[in-house]
């Protein structure tokens, strides 16, 4: 299954010569000086083609830096007409498009906190109807990648075809060393739905601190993403929103040179060896299937069985000693505990539930009897 939305590829809107392309700038506008030092040392990074910086900041309370607001748009034009960066600043109502159109910010993005409600997604997709800007869609701050497709084919409906999705990480309610969890399963099942969707990541946002952000940023570019958005601030100690995980402009450009690009593609002979394990994993996976299937099958008999002895479904001693058994069998194999963790429970709420299935068909039957 994929959905058809109507994109223009990234490369036929932007000059895009070196990989990866990189979107940076401050968090937040916060003086004249301090968007244009950061600009000028940004844009002799040959990847940096596009310039963010907030101008209306969404804060959880009342009472921090709400951002400059309008006046802040006039440095933007100034960045624009002194590096030629392009320019690029969140908008969350109506009347921020209006006033970011009226003066020629380039590229309009709609931050994580905006996407979690379709109302203000619906407003803005009317407001952009007929309108031709390029437009970044973040993921919703909670991991729901409907929630993230549907405000992507809003904006699309309201005909903007230079679409890009960015990857911010999500809230995730236990600890991890990330301010939003990455789940990169979600972009990757993004990307699989929506091929043609650029995707960029956002490794700021995720990292929420400096020192990750290489690996994040490596990470992302192995998983196929068409850029990185980073931000950057000449005195990020100094910063009004996320110091922590802002970068000067130097080291911005001392993360871009480490990054490692690899090839999508390599030479014939390694191709052929791809092919290879690729064929080996899918013999694999056919057979992974079917031996879930037969483990489904002797669960529906043994559900019957128990059903037409009147037992109670859930066997509490057989599983925890299942979970003990084959725990063992599986890190003895190498498997890590975590995954064999998941892989059981998931086994095993399919079998309570099939079984819950088999014991609820008898009591319909019973039940249509009396
Ligand atoms: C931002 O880019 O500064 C921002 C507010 O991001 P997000 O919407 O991802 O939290
Ligand atoms: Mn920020």
């Amino acid at each position: 299954m994929s959905i058809n939305l109507d994109i223009l590829p990234l490369k036929e809107w932007l000059d895009i010569k070196e990989f990866p392309l990189v979107i940076s700038g401050p968090c937040s506008a916060e003086s004249e000086e301090q968007v244009l030092i950061t600009a000028r040392k940004i844009s002799k990074i040959p990847n940096v083609k596009i310039f963010r910086a907030g101008i209306w900041k969404p804060r959880t309370r009342p009472g921090l830096f709400e951002g400059v607001g309008i006046k802040g748009l006039q440095w933007l034009k100034k960045v624009k007409k002194e590096t030629g960066l392009l320019t690029a600043v969140e908008v969350a109502l109506p009347e921020h498009v209006d006033i970011a159109l009226n003066n020629d910010v380039d590229i309009l993005w709609i931050g994580a906190r905006t996407v979690v409600n379709p109302f203000s997604l619906q407003d803005l997709a009317s407001v952009l109807k007929g309108v031709d800007i390029p437009v970044m869609i973040k993921n919703p701050v909670n991991p729901d990648l409907n929630l993230w497709i549907g405000a992507l084919e809003r904006i699309n409906l309201s005909g903007i075809k230079r679409l890009v999705a960015i990857h911010r990480g999500f809230y995730f309610f236990d600890k991890t060393p990330y301010r939003n969890a990455p789940m990169w399963e979600i972009p990757i099942e993004l990307k699989r739905l929506i091929p043609n969707l650029p995707v960029i990541c956002d490794p700021s946002h995720i990292c929420g601190e400096q020192d990750l952000l290489l690996e994040i940023s490596q990470k992302a570019l192995d998983l196929e993403m068409n850029g990185l958005m980073i931000e950057s601030h000449y005195d990020p100690d100094n910063a009004l929103t996320d110091p922590q995980q802002q970068i000067t402009p130097e080291n911005l450009s001392r993360l871009i040179s480490s990054l490692i690009i690899r090839k999508e593609k390599g030479n014939i002979d390694f191709e052929s060896k791809l092919e290879e394990l690729r064929t080996e994993i899918d013999k694999i996976d056919a057979e992974l299937i079917n031996i879930l299937s037969r483990r489904m099958g002797l669960i529906d008999e043994i559900g019957k069985y128990k059903r037409d002895h009147n037992i109670t479904i859930l066997q509490l001693k057989r599983w925890s000693k299942i979970v003990q058994d084959r725990l063992k069998t599986g890190l003895d194999s190498g498997l890590k505990k975590e995954f064999l963790q998941k892989l059981l429970e998931i086994v095993h709420i399919e079998s309570i539930q099939r079984q819950t299935e088999i014991y609820s068909k008898e009591n319909n039957r019973n039940e249509s009897q009396v």
